[in-house]
């Protein structure tokens, strides 16, 4: 299962970072999710869990911030967001757009610890 390897690379990173702290605490961890990067979010909080348990991070919560995938234009020439990851296209004029700005994000951008 792809999402539990990820959650376990998450969950190891976030360990170190409390050991680096003194083994603070971790409440939660923020992570940003686009709809491209290919990972389920639902397999993802589930994964989590299991991950977790009997580590320093039980308990903890992951919250997922889930991004909308972007895409520049060339007809129209500025940023736009796709109604659809199926149909990759401006949803202004309808031009397909290869370019993704946004929307492949998988990281994690910030821990809560109880220091
Ligand atoms: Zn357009």
């Amino acid at each position: 299962m792809h999402e539990l390897s990820i959650a376990m690379s998450i969950v190891e990173m976030a360990e170190e970072e409390s050991a680096s702290r003194g083994n603070a605490q971790i409440l939660a961890v923020h992570l940003r999710l686009g709809p491209l990067s290919g990972v389920v979010k639902e397999a993802l909080l589930s994964s989590y869990e299991m991950a977790c348990a009997s580590t320093p991070l039980a308990g903890s919560q992951l919250l997922i911030e889930e991004v909308p995938v972007e895409v520049f234009c060339p007809r129209c020439k500025t940023r736009v967001r796709v109604s659809s990851i199926q149909w990759m296209a401006c949803p202004e004029c309808g031009t397909p757009t290869p370019e993704v700005l946004q929307g492949r994000e998988l990281e994690v951008t910030a821990l809560e610890m109880n220091e």
